[in-house]
């Protein structure tokens, strides 16, 4: 039997159009909610997932700036730059784009940022909230990754979460919201033995590797939910016939698009496991659409919260 696919392109269409409405609202009550971006030094990977998150902000109604610093920018000078954009009133949302040029120290400048302007949600004081249960600002990608087992009726309480994967940005954070959503979590690592072993264990399977296709059959319980969090470039031939075989009807599209542009993209997890999981998230089209829809989300939550008034229900993370 093949996996229900989770399409997260339209979950993210359905939030953005949800938070448009609530821009809709905000401006009748004459608040426009304001995102800054700060886009230090040129890389080209970087300028453009800004320019998707200003497109985003246009589509949404949010107003939006960007801050071009130069590439030899100091850590003092990117830190004087976030303190101006903590003191103006009409900026709610403060995203710096990572990574910083080399000589910045990024962890330094990420906790310049008000933690009421965090959108990102990175700065310890949202960590903290996280943990603890209260309403702060969480990281788009895991709130994301609950946006789409909420909405797809996935069950989280009492079921066996595994995440593999520990960074601060995806893999803690997800396994906190998914303990808060009442599951039983468990966090893998690159020292964790038996990894298929502890894998096969879980309802809910959240991969955050960084490794192409690492998720085969071996770690994955029939019937599991598999969320795919990874993005991995593959230009190798050899690599694509691996995970995707040669000349199959289904791939056709895939093979077609990685012959003219020579990469593609693709998941921590193995194609093959569509054949074993009950529900899985597509790469591309799964996990990925919903960062930015939930960076528009954060930065209505971000203006609402600033103001002490109510925070829009739709999408409580
Ligand atoms: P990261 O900071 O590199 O963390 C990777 C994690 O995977 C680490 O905790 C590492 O363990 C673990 N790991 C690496 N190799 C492993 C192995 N062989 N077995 C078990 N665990 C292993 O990466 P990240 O920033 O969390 O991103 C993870 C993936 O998600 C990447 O593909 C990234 O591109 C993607 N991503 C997607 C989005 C999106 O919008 N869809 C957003 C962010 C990230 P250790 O801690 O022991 O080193």
């Amino acid at each position: 039997m093949s996996a229900r696919i989770l399409d997260g392109t339209k979950i993210a269409n359905d939030i953005r159009g949800e938070v448009a409405a609530e821009v809709k609202t905000m401006a009748n009550a004459g608040v426009r909610p304001g995102l800054a971006v700060v886009l230090a030094g040129h890389n080209p990977a970087s300028e453009i997932y800004v320019r998707g998150k200003v497109k985003a902000c246009q589509e949404v109604g949010i107003y939006s700036e960007q801050h071009t610093p130069p590439d030899t920018s100091t850590t003092a000078e990117l830190i004087a730059l976030v303190e101006g954009l903590n003191r103006r009133e009409e900026i709610d949302g403060i995203l710096v784009q990572l990574p910083l040029p080399a000589q910045v120290d990024s962890k330094r400048v990420l906790m310049a940022v008000d933690p009421a302007k965090d959108v990102d949600g990175f700065h310890p004081v949202n960590v903290g909230l996280l943990s603890t249960q209260r309403p702060g600002l969480v990281p788009c990608t895991p709130a994301g990754v609950m946006e789409i087992l909420r909405r797809s009726q996935i069950p989280i309480a009492g079921r066996e979460a595994v995440v593999v994967g520990r960074s601060d940005i995806v893999g803690k954070p997800a396994a906190m919201l998914l303990l808060n959503g009442n599951a039983t979590v468990t966090v893998c690592h690159s020292k964790t033995h038996d990894l298929p072993g502890v894998c096969r264990r879980a309802d809910i399977l959240v991969a955050a590797i960084g490794r192409a296709g690492m998720i085969t059959h071996d770690f994955v319980k029939p019937g599991a939910t598999v969320i795919d969090v990874g993005m991995n470039k593959v230009t190798d031939a050899a690599a694509f016939a691996r995970l995707f075989g040669r000349g199959l009807p289904k791939n056709a599209r895939r093979e077609e698009i990685f012959r003219t542009k020579g990469s593609t993209l693709v998941g921590d997890v193995h194609p093959e496991v569509a054949e074993l999981a009950g529900a899985l998230t597509p790469v591309p089209g799964g996990v990925g659409p919903l960062t930015i829809a939930m960076l528009m989300y954060n930065t209505v939550k971000a203006a609402r919260m600033r103001r002490g008034s109510r925070v829009p229900e739709l999408l409580r993370s």
